[in-house]
């Protein structure tokens, strides 16, 4: 069945192997079913912003062979839909303005899960209004979250115990990640989310507010990550080098080899299209490594 799928990278430096390895598997997995692939700049994060990084992405991404349907769509031109959303839950109950800051919460000793702070819900009865504050989600009645990942298999954490209530709007006004991609996802019908294995904890997250909001669940694969090679996340928080387009070819068939799909060498000297072309052909997510690889910038 055909799916649409994205890629949707953060404009805070330019595009790096680690996140061409993303683009490549989610571009491949749409493609390789006639299915549609967006592509969305997640700038919603402002601060995190770097002037001038999300041509540079787009740039590569043409010059790599990459087609996407459609305009580009960009966070900041949403933040209309995510206010609206963020009041509905509000005006459901779901969510709650907080007066805790990260610092109060330390003094108080509570304890940090895989991502973050576990929020013990100080702020729930409150009833604070909410300007000026974080908006957080309740997750008191959620439960366990579980889900088939399609690499990593049956996955689930307890989001009460592990999270806790986590932040939709931050105290600043800039909407969280997980509220924006929630929404984008859905409005841009997104059936398939392929995304680096860093965001899989995210994803039983982001099931509890598509409940909480009424929106159906996705697919979703995650991709081993992409080491450096002392063994860290190949990131831009680590320094990954920006990738080196005048080796496009190199480049396409690294990642490709990554994703455990065996190009033959000689692929590297033909046209990205042409890479590309062969990519969808050949693609099978069966042979994607469960293990994260490691991969060293000498190109
Ligand atoms: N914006 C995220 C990144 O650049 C990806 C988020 C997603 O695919 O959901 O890592």
């Amino acid at each position: 069945m055909p799916r649409i799928g994205r890629f949707a990278p953060t404009p805070s430096g330019p595009l790096h192997f680690g996140s061409l390895v993303a683009a490549l598997a989610s571009y491949c997995q749409a493609r390789s079913r006639q299915g549609g692939w967006l592509l969305r700049i997640e700038d919603v994060d402002t601060p995190r912003v770097v002037k001038g990084a999300s041509d540079s992405i787009l740039r590569d991404l043409e010059n790599l062979g990459f087609e996407w349907d459609g305009r580009v769509s960009y966070q900041s031109d949403r933040l209309e839909l995510y206010h609206e959303y963020l009041h509905q839950l509000l005006n459901q109950g779901h969510c709650y303005a907080c007066e805790c800051s990260r610092s109060s919460l330390r003094k108080e000793g509570v304890i940090n899960g895989v991502l973050g702070q576990i929020y013990p819900g100080n702020c729930r009865r409150k009833d604070l209004s909410d300007a000026a504050r974080s908006i957080r989600l309740n997750t008191n009645t959620c439960g366990t979250i579980a889900f088939q990942d399609q690499i990593y298999g049956h996955f689930e954490m307890n989001l009460a115990a592990e999270v806790g209530d986590f932040v939709l709007r931050r105290a600043d006004q800039v909407y969280a990640y997980h509220l924006a991609v929630v929404v984008d996802d859905e409005i841009d019908g997104i059936d398939e989310v392929v995304r680096g294995a860093d965001l899989l904890e995210n994803s039983c997250l982001h099931i509890w507010l598509q409940n909480c909001v009424g929106f159906r669940t996705p697919q979703y694969m995650h991709i081993p990550l992409v080491n450096n090679t002392d063994g860290t996340k190949l990131s831009k928080q680590t320094g990954a080098d920006p990738i080196k387009i005048n080796k496009a070819g190199e480049l396409l068939r690294d990642a490709l080899l990554h994703l455990g799909q065996g190009p033959p060498p000689e692929l590297a000297s033909v046209s990205p299209r042409e890479i590309l072309s062969w990519a969808i052909d050949h693609w099978d997510s069966s042979q994607i490594p469960v293990q994260e690889t490691r991969y060293s910038e000498e190109l």
